[in-house]
């Protein structure tokens, strides 16, 4: 049996091992029963066509424990849908929604002492992977694929408090092509990130703000996180064919209406970044990331939004982690409580 965490509020957002994953194996056409494991390895096929042509998806959701003591998962619907999109996207055979609605379940259960404790600010991270496993030396898709779920606890992303970062526009790299494959959420757009990230987190930068990769006239994505702006009373985040929609970002959408902003999704041209009056990143991992400055290094223009988070980002920041956490009343039914 693996060690529980000694100290939950200061786990980073890490690789951290439990007793036990759920694997189910598609072959001949069809998927097979959902299994236990409690290994940490998985055996497949040196040519799997996941290893070698990047036929693979993944996911990501989380669990939390509220103040009653009851475990709620967030939006994994959101998330079963997705990853059947990206499944479509990549040609892998979709997995059936009670077959993901068990393995969510039974992964969160059996590994219910790692989900960490209300008022920690931790929370259970649940990663659903989907690969294709069969042997593949020329480029086709596989005949066979491994659906997994593994889950790691993981501290809370801003350990000192809700904090601004700085962030670095590049026009150098594009994370994904207009008509490629960045709305769906696979390891190959992942792949095209890293160098560029790395280079802007020597540079001092937390993330990386990418251009529409056609014109590099709009704003595209904030790394692996949607983007957001709020101009007067509205809230604007990018349309575009290359982003991953955020399930994130599909609710501070539906909590900003509720707020009463106006929620714009739309292209958003680059200039627009200086009419924002607050900007931020959002995804699972950290909810909203709020951004300080955006440096625009080749056109020597820095966009600034103040040291501290925005109004509106601590609103909607708070809003969304107290219906996760069931401090606030599920009024939309985005949480399933185990
Ligand atoms: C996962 C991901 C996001 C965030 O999506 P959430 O559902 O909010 O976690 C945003 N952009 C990219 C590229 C992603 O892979």
């Amino acid at each position: 049996m693996k060690t529980i965490p000694d100290n939950w509020s200061k786990l980073p957002f890490a690789y951290y091992p439990t007793n036990y994953n759920v694997r189910c194996y598609y072959r001949d056409g069809k998927w097979g029963e959902l299994e236990i494991s409690s290994s940490e390895q998985i055996v497949i096929h040196m040519s799997a066509s996941s290893l070698h042509y990047g036929q693979e998806s993944f996911e990501g959701l989380k669990a939390f424990c509220g103040q009653d003591g009851k475990i709620r998962i967030f939006r994994w619907q959101n998330n079963w849908e997705r990853m059947n999109f990206s499944a479509r996207g990549i040609l892998m055979p979709e997995v059936p929604k009670e077959i993901f609605e068990q393995a969510v379940k039974d992964v969160v259960r059996l590994n219910r002492e790692f989900i960490p404790p209300y008022g920690t600010g931790a929370s259970l991270y649940i990663r659903p992977l989907l690969i294709g496993t069969g042997a593949r030396l020329g480029v086709a898709p596989a005949d066979e694929f491994l659906f997994m779920i593994f889950v790691a606890p993981v501290g809370p992303y801003f350990p000192t408090g809700f904090k601004a970062v700085d962030v670095k526009l590049v026009r150098d790299t594009d994370r994904a092509a207009t008509l490629g494959t960045g709305q769906y959420k696979v390891g190959g757009n992942y792949a095209a990130s890293l160098a560029s990230g790395q280079k802007a987190h020597e540079e001092g930068f937390k993330m990386v703000l990418y251009l529409d990769a056609k014109e590099k006239k709009y704003i595209d994505e904030c790394g692996p996180a949607n983007f957001f702006g709020i101009k007067g009373n509205s809230y604007v985040t990018p349309n575009s064919s290359s982003i991953l929609q955020s399930i994130t970002n599909l609710s501070l959408c539906t909590l900003a209406e509720e707020l009463r902003l106006k929620v714009e999704r739309r292209k958003v041209p680059v200039e627009e970044l200086s009419d924002f009056t607050e900007a931020g990143a959002c995804g699972t991992a950290a909810v909203i990331t709020p951004i300080r400055s955006i440096s625009d290094k080749e056109k020597g223009k820095i966009y600034t939004y103040g040291n501290e988070p925005g109004e509106w980002s601590v609103k909607l920041y708070k809003k969304l982690q107290a219906i996760q956490l069931g401090d606030e009343k599920d009024k939309y039914g985005w949480v399933t409580l185990l």
